[in-house]
């Protein structure tokens, strides 16, 4: 493609994303497609002759849109918000249209300057103090990784250079509560960890870690020669947004000289709140902290940071410096291939830095205070029916709610529940998740899609209500 013909059909592109985006509300959230259809309509293999560029996008007009769920939909309650905010997409556009790589601070200085600014201002939007320091990563399943791998090391003494996790004598443990994402599993499987020493720690009645466990457990392992490496927990979990605290955790790695991670992946874009600031009291004491600032904040994915309080021995931990690498100005700046797995880094600070000055802080918080409050509404119509419930505190903008009519109760109830969601997403008005809690089905209701106002709220609450007493009918 020439720059010309890429001017012709990148315009065409942007109208696209544009009529897409003031349109959508008209399509079903959920894609009405059955599964194989798109592998049953395409070619096996690479055309051998170029086509026109025409055809590729009558081809995604007709096969690629109709196989979406549309996470930008004002009827988009799944998972968590995933906000792409138009800002951010041109910034994501722009970086990959530059097509540079920060390899090192050499190799595009501008890059590795904006990534450093950009972050260092949502540090201080979240309240966090100048004892940390930020790096983009990917996702916050590579963030937590990063972290229990630092943990590791510096549990180990650097054990990375000499004979590894395998020439450890006694086994190090991680802690996490039940709730806790299985990104935190995956992580401590990745480090070498091992299943047997990851320990799930009991949650009180609002789903967040008891400390007094955690104290229990790590004293535990103690005695029985085990070493305790590290705790993850979580602010804001993926079921239920619990809120673990913190402040009490901390005090226990304190003590123990126990690595801290805080897992904010969603919840972390409200400490943007001073309002929601409790549910960090004692973040100061973490080692390391992500939050996805691609998830409720707006920035487009992927955007996840990655708070570190030492952030020399994150350097250490992962440098490699081959000679092809280095460059006379190393000492005087940051080399971000450093500060996580990858070599190769993409510009993704600039789809955060064009949030932040598109948005200003007051525009972020306004948007995250109407999906709070939306959430707070939707609670407050749900609770006065007794057939319905709200199972978990609404310390944010999700709810995990159930229609359990008399007589309904065990494993009926439960296909009562999936029944109606899934009807519900099948017709293509809302999307929602269903999930378990405490061994049985239940909804969540995930608040905050970019254009989700108070009305498709209060179209939900109808539609949840119809697709229950229909479920019953049927
Ligand atoms: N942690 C929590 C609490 C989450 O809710 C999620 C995603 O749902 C993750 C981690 C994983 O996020 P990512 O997709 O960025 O790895």
């Amino acid at each position: 493609m020439t720059p010309e013909e890429f001017r012709k059909y990148g315009h065409q592109l942007i109208d696209r994303i544009a009529d897409y985006r003031s349109g959508v509300a008209e399509l079903p959230v959920m894609a009405q497609v059955r599964p194989g259809e798109l592998r049953d309509a395409l070619p096996i293999s690479a055309p051998q002759q170029a086509e026109p560029f025409e055809t590729v996008l009558s081809d995604l007009d007709r096969l690629i849109m109709p196989g979406l769920s549309h996470w930008q939909h004002p009827g988009f309650f799944g998972y968590f918000p995933s906000n792409g905010s138009l800002a951010s997409v041109l910034g994501d556009y722009l970086s990959t249209g530059l097509g540079v790589l920060g390899l090192s601070w050499q190799s595009s200085p501008a890059l590795t300057e904006l990534e450093e600014i950009s972050v260092d201002w949502v540090r201080q939007m979240v309240g966090l103090s100048d004892a940390f320091s930020g790096v983009i990563q990917d996702t916050a399943s590579t963030s937590t990784l990063v972290a229990l791998i630092c943990a590791r090391e510096k549990a180990s003494n650097y054990a990375l250079v000499k004979g590894g996790l395998q020439a450890q004598q006694r086994p190090l443990m991680i802690y996490t509560s039940a709730h806790a994402h299985s990104s935190v599993d995956k992580a401590a499987l990745l480090a070498g960890f091992g299943k047997d020493n990851i320990r799930y720690i009991e949650t009180d009645a609002s789903y967040a870690m008891c400390p007094e466990a955690l104290a229990a457990a790590i004293a535990r392992d103690i005695a029985d020669g085990l070493t305790p490496c590290a705790v993850v927990a979580t602010t804001g979990t993926t079921t239920t947004t619990a809120v673990d605290p913190i402040d009490a955790i901390g005090q226990i790695t304190s003590e123990h000289g126990i690595w801290l991670h805080v897992d904010s992946a969603m919840a972390g874009s409200a400490m943007i709140l001073p309002e929601c600031r409790w549910m960090w009291e004692g973040i100061e004491r973490a080692d390391s902290i992500v939050v996805n600032a691609h998830k409720w904040l707006g920035v487009a994915f992927d955007c996840s940071l990655y708070f570190v309080r030492d952030p020399q021995h994150l350097i250490r931990v992962m440098s490699t410096n081959p000679s092809y690498l280095r460059s006379s100005v190393d000492d005087e700046v940051k080399n971000l291939r450093d500060w996580g797995i990858p070599l190769g880094r993409r510009f993704r600070a600039l789809k955060l830095w064009f949030l932040l000055r598109s948005e200003g802080i007051e525009g972020l918080q306004q948007r995250l205070r109407r999906d709070l409050d939306n959430a707070q509404w939707l609670a407050e119509q749900i609770r006065p029916h007794d057939d319905w419930a709200v199972l978990a505190p609404v310390n944010l903008q999700t709810l995990c709610i159930r229609h359990q009519p008399a007589g309904l109760s065990g494993e009926a109830l439960d296909l009562h529940t999936q029944r109606w969601a899934d009807a519900l997403n099948r017709s293509g008005l809302a999307y929602v998740t269903p999930a378990t809690l405490d061994g049985r089905w239940m909804v969540r209701i995930s608040i905050g899609a970019l254009p989700t106002e108070r009305q498709h709220v209060a179209a939900l609450w109808e539609q949840i209500q119809r697709a229950a007493s229909d479920s019953l009918l049927s």
